[in-house]
């Protein structure tokens, strides 16, 4: 028993600390990741119900040249916590407010609308609204054509900043998305009081909905929920075309998964067919 017990330390310890040591080498290739511009954008389109593309939404790479590509997943987290999401993001907007210039100068894009993840902390920090509002007078694009996603965590906040910063970027007329919508766990009672005008399902409902009816219901509700507070849905994490069927006959106005676009540079987009 007493060898068994030693060798769980022994087995215990190192992992720790191999996840430590993996936590503190990427973490400072993050830091300059930054002033080295190692970020760069994908863009997914979103199309609507007849299947023309309305809009994309920007999700960020991180290629390293000592570690190579890393998801998401794995650096958006560390960025958050240690807040060099700051600057990141900062970059976004900026780049994607450059796209949206781009597309403005050209009948076939100057329609679509450009969606940005913005994380907890970026949108509380004090600059984020003017930030945004520089970035648009910048490029010099209409407000309206960007889309900030944010999830719930962020907007059922009760940090005055974050009610401010929603309020001040309706009245700049950017538009507000609420992102992995259904997974959170408060009362949706908040929601009509939030100046939204979107709203995002996550993709596990989308999954699952057709093998599982209490997905279906929950799809179903949400559906109806933001036809009631006039708000967008997109669907997002549609994959098959049955998904997109049934979505569509239960009244979803907007889609986006790998059905209809991955995640691709810029220049591999495709807007018009
Ligand atoms: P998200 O905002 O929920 O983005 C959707 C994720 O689903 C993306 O993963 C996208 O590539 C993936 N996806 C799209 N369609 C499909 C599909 O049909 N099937 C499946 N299985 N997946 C699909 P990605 O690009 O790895 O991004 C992961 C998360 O990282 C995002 O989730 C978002 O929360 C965060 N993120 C990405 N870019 C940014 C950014 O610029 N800023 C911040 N703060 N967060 C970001
Ligand atoms: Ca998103
Ligand atoms: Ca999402
Ligand atoms: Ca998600």
């Amino acid at each position: 028993a007493k060898r068994a017990g030693r060798d769980c330390v022994r087995v215990f310890e190192p992992s720790m600390k191999a996840e430590h040591d993996e936590r503190a080498r990427l973490l400072t290739a993050l830091r300059s990741a930054v002033p080295a511009q190692e970020f760069r954008l994908h863009y997914q389109p979103q199309v609507d119900r007849t299947g023309r593309v309305v809009g994309a939404e920007a999700l960020l790479r991180w290629e390293s040249p000592e570690l190579g590509m890393i998801e998401p997943s794995r650096f958006i987290p560390l960025a958050e916590e240690s807040g060099l999401i700051v600057p990141i993001g900062r970059a976004v907007i900026r780049d994607a407010c450059a796209v949206l210039a781009w597309w403005s100068q050209d009948p076939a894009t100057k329609h679509l609308t450009l969606s940005v993840n913005v994380s907890p902390h970026q949108f509380q920090h004090p600059s984020f609204v003017e930030d945004v509002r520089l970035a648009l007078q910048t490029a010099g694009v209409s407000p309206s054509l960007l889309k900030l996603e944010v999830t719930e965590n962020v907007v059922i906040s009760d940090m005055p900043s974050v009610q401010a910063h929603m309020q001040a970027l309706r009245e700049l007329g950017v538009r507000l998305s609420l992102d992995d919508f259904g997974i959170g766990y408060s009362s949706l009672s908040y929601l009509k009081h939030l100046p939204l005008s979107q709203l995002k399902i996550d993709q596990v409902f989308v999954r699952n909905m057709l093998s599982d009816p209490r997905e279906a219901a929950v799809v179903r509700t949400v559906i109806a929920l933001a036809r009631d507070l006039a708000l967008e849905l997109v669907a997002e994490g549609v994959e098959t075309p049955e998904q997109r069927e049934m979505l569509s006959d239960l009244g979803c106005g907007l889609y986006q998964g790998y059905l209809f676009g991955r995640p691709v540079p810029l220049e591999s987009l495709c807007v018009v067919q």
